[in-house]
């Protein structure tokens, strides 16, 4: 679902992503770790086009994404397809849990107001807070809101999942009720792309673990193969570092 061949990504002079090869197949869960500036953001963000890219090929879903970030009809539709979670859960403030989690469906796809609703009861309450439907975001936890922010990014039936460090900004005690949904719907088959530095949940729902350093993939495999025995020298420092 993702084909992406040596794609290489600059800001500035700074040379972010180098001739970067990432295929994703569908059901496959692929999940990314390296250190601070390594490129893990700015990789995940392209295939979704928020960010642009000057060389190297991109297909999502089928649809082929150009550098330079042509504004082309594929992109528009990779958008609607892919959807993407946060480490700042990005919620509409102003409006209410269903709000937020029906706005997209009723703008974008032209879902009625009812049948948006009847869709977002029924994700909220797959991630555990159907009850929290009439309040606002800041009336929550921040495990609450990224279960919201998860309920909004599959209220449009993404093909594929994007998550950039979900559980980064959460206390202790509610990283494991996002980690729960997250596993849940890795269970569901869903495609997934997951930067997280949570290594045990990593180890656990990875069918594929990529190590990035400067912007370069030097090792990937099944997490049994990275984390226990790496063969890249850059991944065994990284990994004494954090495990
Ligand atoms: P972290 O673990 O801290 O989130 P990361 O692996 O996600 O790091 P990126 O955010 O992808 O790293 O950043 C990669 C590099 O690109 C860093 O050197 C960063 O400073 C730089 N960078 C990121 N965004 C921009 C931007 N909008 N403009 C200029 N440089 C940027
Ligand atoms: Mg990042």
């Amino acid at each position: 679902i993702v084909k992406m061949d040596k794609l290489n990504k600059h800001f500035g002079t700074l040379h972010v992503l180098k001739d970067v090869d990432l295929d994703v197949t569908p059901g496959e869960v692929v999940v990314i770790i390296g250190a601070s500036g390594s490129g893990k953001s700015t990789l995940i963000r392209c295939i979704n086009g928020l960010e642009e890219f000057q060389s190297g090929s991109l297909e999502v879903d089928g649809k082929e994404l150009l550098p330079h970030g042509k504004a082309t009809k594929a992109l528009q539709t990779i958008r609607t397809e892919v959807g993407m979670v946060f480490q700042q859960f990005n919620l509409f403030p102003h409006m209410t849990v269903l709000d937020n989690v029906t706005l997209a469906p009723m703008k974008v796809r032209g879902a009625s107001r009812d049948e948006a609703e009847k869709t977002a009861e029924r994700l909220l309450e797959r991630v555990g807070i159907a009850d929290q439907a009439r309040k606002h975001p800041t009336q929550l936890s921040g495990g609450q809101q990224q279960r919201v922010a998860l309920a909004r990014a599959l209220a449009m039936e993404p093909r594929l999942m994007l998550f950039d460090e979900p559980t980064s900004a959460l206390d202790p005690e509610m990283i494991g009720e996002v980690l729960d949904a997250m596993r849940e719907l890795a269970r569901e088959g869903m495609t997934m792309v997951i930067v997280t530095h949570e290594m045990t949940f990593a180890r656990e729902v990875a069918d594929r673990v990529i190590y990035i350093h400067s912007g370069e993939i030097v090792e990937q495999g099944s997490p049994d193969d990275v984390f226990d025995n790496p063969q890249n020298e850059r991944t065994q420092s990284f990994l004494a570092r954090v495990l």
